[in-house]
């Protein structure tokens, strides 16, 4: 048996055809949608992150606004610019990329994002709308994972769902959403005993541990759905020996780039499971794709009543 791929790249394009539409609809009402990105400092991985953020935003016609404070900046210095894109009409969405600097106090940062342009879907406000199950803005990574889910047809209904991984921004808010959606839940971490037995009673299997290769093609239950969170930079040459051992031609990749990006599921598992994300190429761009997505709702939300467009209605019913 051969895992059907579920290509982060297919499920992108069709969200980012429909959120044309509904950009379309706000820009006849006056409305421009836009995110303020924060980076602080010179963190090589948030520089790429926010440089593909900001790229998203002007393909799809999302006025986007970067801020890059220094390494140095302050608890106060972030908190005066939060407060700053609060009052601005034009923004609707504020990202603050994380990690913040260990000088400042990052949830005081993250809590004075007002919770009506809490785009990550951070905000304590934002995560209590979550657990109640009302309508608000959800955090990127855990949605885009429940739209490939939706969109692929694989039904969370019944299902039994194991949820690896307890953050705040990936397994809580996962656990939630498949919650929701009537699964079975099953959430675990790293005191969690017996792991390999609970993966293989699960219809489905969100891996998100930060641990590569960690889930072992065995632990999968024939036909299973396996949703692959895990985005590990490889940059050490014993672990690439190891973990490529029997992938000669990653290994020749690894030696000429001199990293690796890999999940947290084996890649053994394509053999054993019914579908599986890709990484790289899988959940990453379902991120950045609700971060878009959050973007327009939050300017609907917020904006769009007032003006009366037609795209408010539709969030009205959402
Ligand atoms: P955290 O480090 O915050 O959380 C990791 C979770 O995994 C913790 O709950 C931890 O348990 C659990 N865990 C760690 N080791 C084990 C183990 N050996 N057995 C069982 N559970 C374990 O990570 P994040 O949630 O922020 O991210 C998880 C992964 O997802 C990372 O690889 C990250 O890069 C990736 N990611 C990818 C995104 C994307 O867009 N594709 C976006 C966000 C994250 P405990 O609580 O007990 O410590």
């Amino acid at each position: 048996m051969s895992a059907r791929i579920l290509q982060g790249s297919a499920f992108r394009d069709a969200i980012y055809a429909e959120l044309r539409g509904e950009i379309d609809a706000l820009r006849a009402a006056g409305i421009t949608p836009g995110l303020a990105a924060v980076l602080v400092g010179e963190n090589p991985a948030s520089k790429i992150y926010v440089r593909n953020k900001i790229a998203a935003c002007e393909q799809l016609g999302i006025f986007s606004a970067p801020f890059a404070p220094p390494a140095s900046t302050t608890t106060d210095e972030l908190l005066s610019l939060v407060a700053e894109l609060n009052r601005r009409d034009d923004i609707d969405g504020i990202l603050v990329q994380l990690p913040l600097p260990p000088q400042v106090d990052s949830k005081r940062v993250l809590e004075s994002v007002s919770p009506e342009k809490d785009v990550d879907g951070f905000h304590p406000v934002s995560l209590g709308r979550l657990v109640s199950g009302r309508a608000g803005l959800v955090a990127c990574t855990p949605a885009g994972c429940m739209e490939i889910l939706r969109r692929s047809g694989i039904r969370a209904e019944g299902a039994n769902a194991v949820v690896l991984g307890r953050s705040d921004i990936v397994g809580k808010p996962m656990a939630l959403l498949l919650m929701h959606a009537n699964a079975t839940v099953t959430i675990c971490h790293s005191k969690t005993r017996n792991l390999p037995e609970i993966v293989e009673r699960a219809d489905i299997v969100v891996a998100a541990m930060g641990r590569p290769w960690m889930v072992q093609p065995e632990w999968i239950g024939a036909g299973a759905t396996v949703i692959d969170v895990g985005t590990n930079q490889i940059t050490d040459a014993a672990e690439a020996e190891r973990l490529f051992a029997r992938y000669p031609e990653r290994l020749e990749a690894f030696k000429k780039k001199g990293s690796a990006l890999v999940g947290d599921v084996h890649p053994g598992a394509a053999e054993v499971a019914g579908a599986l994300t890709p990484v790289p190429g899988g959940v990453g761009l379902l991120t950045i794709a609700m971060l878009m997505s959050n973007t327009v709702k939050a300017a609907r939300l917020r904006r769009g009543r007032a003006a009366g467009t037609p795209a408010a209605a539709g969030v009205a019913r959402s």
